[in-house]
């Protein structure tokens, strides 16, 4: 069996801990709160240690930005607080990402490597980015989330924690629900229908009220495969290569 047979929350831990260091902590307020974020961290399937840069500044007005070296536009993090934030929470086999989007793309692979994790760090990048001696020296792994640019690393670092965190068995209330998402098998999940039958004129597929298991699980199956087909021809790619053993 390859590592991409395993299912993600076969590989997880019971609970993660988080630490983010960050200069908005009060960024993680509302969503450490909501949800089943909140219920996680209530019962203890994550653990999230928010770190204030801000508290490690020397700086009387707890500064942590400056003018990039060689001219440039916009500020640069410094690196002597972050250091020191860093120093505080460190330990050996505790990756510590970097919030980038020049870093590695968070995607299955990404979550597949670290969800056996026990503990992750992240640093949360903000301004024009980092003094890159603070990734010189520290950090592991830069991650992105994607193509695009953000105003801050917090935004990033909450997409971390919670696709990280959801593979956890204790996260979700119906683990199974893990093993048929978009992505398993390179295929985008099928549509989903609640009551009513009916709005506006506008029905639920027949086959969905047939009773018909068999016949729901082609229907759902062909529904994948089409829409994969139709929005994400990378993904519709891969899927055919893997079936057809090329
Ligand atoms: N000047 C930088 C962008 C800075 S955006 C550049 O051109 O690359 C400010 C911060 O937001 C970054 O330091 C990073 O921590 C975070 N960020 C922005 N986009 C991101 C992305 N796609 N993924 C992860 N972090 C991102």
């Amino acid at each position: 069996m390859s590592a991409r047979d395993v299912s993600i929350s076969a590989l997880s831990r019971d609970y993660l801990i988080f630490n983010i260091l960050t200069l908005f902590p009060e960024f993680f307020e509302s969503p450490l709160k909501t949800g089943l974020t909140g219920k996680a961290v209530e019962s203890g399937v994550i653990k999230v240690e928010l770190v204030d840069i801000r508290n490690f500044s020397e700086n009387k007005h707890r500064r942590c930005d400056d003018y990039p070296y060689g001219g440039g536009s916009g500020m640069v993090l410094t690196a002597p607080p972050v250091f020191r934030a860093i120093e505080s929470v460190k330990k050996d086999n505790v990756p510590l990402f970097l919030t980038s989007p020049s870093g590695r793309v968070l995607d299955r692979d990404f979550i597949r490597e670290f969800s056996g994790k026990e503990e992750i760090s992240i640093v949360c990048g903000n301004y024009e980015g980092v003094d890159q001696r603070i990734i010189d020296r520290y950090i592991d792994c830069e991650v992105s989330i994607g193509d695009y640019v953000l105003s801050g690393g917090e935004f990033a670092a909450l997409v971390i924690v919670n696709a990280l965190s959801r593979c956890l068995p204790g996260f979700m209330s119906n683990a199974s629900s893990l093993e048929e998402e978009s992505f398993e098998e390179d295929l985008l999940e099928y549509p989903h229908y609640t009551r009513p039958g009916e709005i506006d004129g506008i029905s639920v597929p027949e086959v969905l009220l047939s009773g018909n298991h068999e016949k729901i699980r082609l229907w759902r199956e062909t529904q994948s495969i089409e829409k994969t087909k139709r929005v994400r021809p990378d993904l519709y790619s891969k899927y055919i290569e893997k079936i057809t053993g090329d």
